[in-house]
């Protein structure tokens, strides 16, 4: 038997103060986002703003369904918007927060596990970390590359 403990960090900052004024705006883009989403059914709206290294920002949101399983979340949406879009082009961060009937959320919420994957995939095939940005009023929290969150994951690599 052999016991491996995975490390991860996670950076918590408390105002938005402390960061460059380019994770400012991409915030700012993933609120945005958030208050346009379609979110009927949970009420949860997430809003995804991804920050390309041409400095383009593309903005995403979720997107319900009564069909519950027919719908996709914001940081999905704004991703393979990315990747349809600009195939060649490096994500460099994503920001991701989410408004509800009380406001912003205070506490940063991490994204989906699926969500995750698909970010990995991203951060894999342009071999380049995404930057994770979660908002919440109370604090933001900070992740150099989705492997903070997916430090065992599955990969092209394993279907070799
Ligand atoms: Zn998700």
């Amino acid at each position: 038997m052999n016991k491996r403990e995975i490390k991860s960090t996670l950076i918590d900052y408390n105002s938005l103060a402390e960061l460059d004024s380019k994770y400012r705006e991409l915030i700012q883009k993933a609120k945005e986002a958030a208050e346009k989403a379609y979110a009927p059914y949970s009420k949860f709206r997430v809003g995804a703003a991804v920050l390309l290294e041409n400095d383009v920002i593309i903005q995403g949101n979720n997107q319900e369904n009564s069909a519950y399983p027919s719908g996709l979340c914001a940081e999905r949406v704004a991703i393979f918007y990315a990747n349809s879009n600009y195939p060649n082009v490096t994500i460099k961060a994503i920001a991701v927060t989410a408004n509800t009937e009380k406001g912003f959320i205070k506490e940063p919420i991490p994204p989906c596990g699926s969500c995750l994957q698909v970010m990995l995939e991203s951060e894999n095939r342009r071999q380049n970390p995404i930057k994770v940005l979660l908002y919440g009023e109370d604090k933001i929290t900070v992740a150099e590359g989705i492997k903070q969150f997916l430090p065992f994951n599955f990969n092209k690599e394993m279907l070799k």
